[in-house]
């Protein structure tokens, strides 16, 4: 990334998507000194994770932004349980992008608690939190270079079997194999254009290499075909098997795969259960649940 050309580098950072992730990447690829905990002696002894302890943990959290007088998160309380599978949902403007935000530590709680497998997360460096806690955005960035070089990106050291295994883990190896240079073709403006729904499952498969404890999943509101929202679909299943997963859910077919659904309203956690418990029992899920199709919803 910091061998392309500046000029490259700019472009990249100008068509990357607004907001804290952008911030962060172009932060990470002018090594500016922005991270105050970075100057802290890392722990040196491995951490023992206390049994039974939940992957990541958000007790009793409060945030607002900068010159915004209204908190937008009061109070949250949730967890994502160990290789737990749990669905975010609340309407635009709840505070979901916000709880993403917080959990990969582009900002820190007003108040409250981040708890990583039992301890806090002020803990751990961000640079090694951030390889336990992968990211994907709704919108993945524009590629350039080939499809390995894409992958490798967070992963420099992944081996061939190893990215052999994330890309079937989101079905791409279908797409690999059909391409003439396989994992060595160029991809994005200057190579083989790729739908939307591959960008995405290829983002999926970037933030998987490192091996996180925890991906957290924007799901895209974009419609995707038929063929796309299965592969997607399935992508989402497998990896739940292989990390815990914290989706921001906008169709209900992501929703009933999860195994607990954490409702967000304004900025407060009303509700947590499994669908079937939260159709039955929580007035706001009920009606939001109704208005979700399995194809596309913008909420
Ligand atoms: P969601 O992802 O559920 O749609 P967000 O977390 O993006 O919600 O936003 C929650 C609230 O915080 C909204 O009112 C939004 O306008 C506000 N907000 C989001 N990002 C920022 C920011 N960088 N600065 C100020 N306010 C923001
Ligand atoms: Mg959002």
């Amino acid at each position: 990334f910091l061998a392309m050309p500046l000029s490259q580098l700019f472009q990249a950072i100008v068509t990357m998507n607004q907001g804290a992730g952008a911030l962060q990447r172009v932060h990470e690829a002018l090594d500016l000194p922005e991270e105050t905990d970075e100057n802290r002696p890392a722990r040196t002894s491995p951490r023992v994770v206390e049994k039974g302890s939940p992957v990541l943990e958000f007790r009793d959290v409060w945030f607002g932004y900068q010159d915004v007088a209204e908190p937008v998160l009061r109070g949250v309380n949730f967890e994502v349980p160990q290789r737990g599978h749990v669905a975010l949902v609340g309407r635009s403007g709840a505070g979901k992008s916000t709880i993403f935000a917080l959990a990969e530590r582009f900002y820190e709680p007003d108040r409250g608690q981040l708890l990583f497998e039992g301890a806090d997360v002020v803990e751990l460096s961000r640079k090694e939190y951030r390889r336990r806690v992968g990211l994907v955005e709704q919108h993945s960035p524009v590629m350039f270079g080939t499809l390995r070089e894409n992958l490798r990106y967070a992963a420099p050291n992944a081996t061939d079997e190893e990215i052999r295994h994330v890309v079937e883990l989101v079905n791409l190896d279908e797409l690999v194999d059909r391409l003439p240079d396989g994992l060595d073709t160029a991809v994005g403006e200057h190579g083989m254009k790729l739908s939307g729904g591959e960008r995405q499952r290829v983002a999926i498969a970037r933030a998987l290499l490192p091996r996180p404890s925890l991906l957290l999943l924007d799901e895209p509101t974009s419609n995707l075909d038929a063929v796309n929202e299965a592969a997607f679909r399935r992508a989402v299943e497998q990896v739940a098997s292989e990390c815990s997963l914290l989706v921001i859910a906008h169709r209900l077919s992501t929703v009933q795969a999860a195994d607990r659904v954490v409702v967000l309203e304004n900025g407060v956690v009303t509700g947590t259960g499994t669908n079937d418990e939260l159709v039955a029992g929580n007035e706001f899920y009920r009606s939001f649940a109704a208005g979700l199709t399995s194809v596309d919803s913008r909420v």
